[in-house]
């Protein structure tokens, strides 16, 4: 990995100071927010972002309040040397690397809670999940106050989540959502697929596989979508999958149950491989 000299932010008025520079020579502005350990995914947003967007910044902040006790929080992979370079090597500007103190300094009390959109899914298996992706999103928009923030597809329902906020906060950021990045055998790429060990990785690939196979049967009228769901489910055990927390067929804008395909809809999967949760989702 070579070095770089990635300029990097630590704290929110360096942020600020460096964005207004760039605003004083007449520059648009792009943020790409992330967790690192930085694949693929991340460095197509990134990449995207420069299309549009005379800077790019990307965050780094693995976000401590979007982690229940029990979660992955403290083996989250860091290496921010290597994320540095990828990102330099990707055409980022500067990198936000604030510690969490810079974050949520002492006294930090305000929470954003999305309704709705927020509490079917990823809401009911990971109830605490959302607040703190909307609180420390809100806050990186305000920080960084970019004409366009791009995220990942791949997190579906906080893409959904993360354009209602924005809309209903009247954040004056665009809210870009990017195509999912996969491996070779349609894995959708994820700073966690590090957790797994190889005989769970082969299996892994089954979960985009038995998502396409769904929506085929639903399609072709041999399945309702009740029967699909299900279907995926049980073949995602037969697979070798630990447990399914869900495959769902959902509108693809508000994420309400269907019984039909009459509109745009989306179906989105979260199942366990050993202590290693995959989410992933596909237009219908
Ligand atoms: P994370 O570091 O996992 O919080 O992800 C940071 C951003 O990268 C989010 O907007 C994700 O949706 C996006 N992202 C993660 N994985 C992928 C992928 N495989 N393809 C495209 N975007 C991704």
């Amino acid at each position: 990995m070579t070095s770089t000299l990635l300029p990097v932010a630590r704290d929110v008025p360096s942020l600020r100071q460096a964005v207004a520079a760039w605003r004083r020579e007449g520059r648009s502005v792009g943020l790409v927010p992330t967790m690192g350990a930085l694949h693929e995914g991340h460095l197509s947003l990134v990449r995207t972002a420069k299309e549009r967007c005379d800077r790019v910044v990307a965050s780094l902040f693995v976000n401590p309040k979007q982690f229940a006790p029990h979660e992955d929080f403290e083996r989250y992979p860091r290496d921010e040397a290597k994320d540095a370079a990828l990102l330099a090597s990707a055409g980022c500007d500067l990198l936000f690397a604030p510690p969490p103190a810079a974050m949520y300094p002492e006294g930090h009390s305000t929470s954003v809670i999305v309704a709705n959109v927020s509490t079917p899914l990823e809401g009911e298996m990971r109830p605490h999940f959302f607040g703190g992706v909307a609180t420390v999103v809100t806050k990186l928009l305000l920080q960084a106050l970019p004409d366009i923030a791009y995220f990942g597809e791949k997190d579906y329902q906080q893409l959904l989540v993360i354009k209602r906020l924005a809309a209903d906060l009247d954040i004056p950021v665009e809210i870009a959502g990017c195509n999912t990045v996969r491996e070779y055998d349609g894995l959708a790429m994820s700073s966690r697929n590090a957790y797994l060990n190889p005989d769970e990785r082969r299996v892994a690939g089954r979960l985009n596989v038995l998502m396409h196979d769904a929506i085929k049967a639903i399609r072709s009228g041999e399945m309702s979508i009740a029967e699909a769901e299900a279907d995926a489910a049980r073949h995602l055990i037969a697979a070798g999958f630990t447990c399914v927390d869900y495959v769902a067929v959902r509108d693809a804008a508000t994420l309400a149950p269907l019984t039909s395909l009459d509109r745009p809809a989306r179906i989105l999967a979260a199942a366990w491989l050993g202590k290693t949760r995959l989410i992933d989702n596909l237009a219908v």
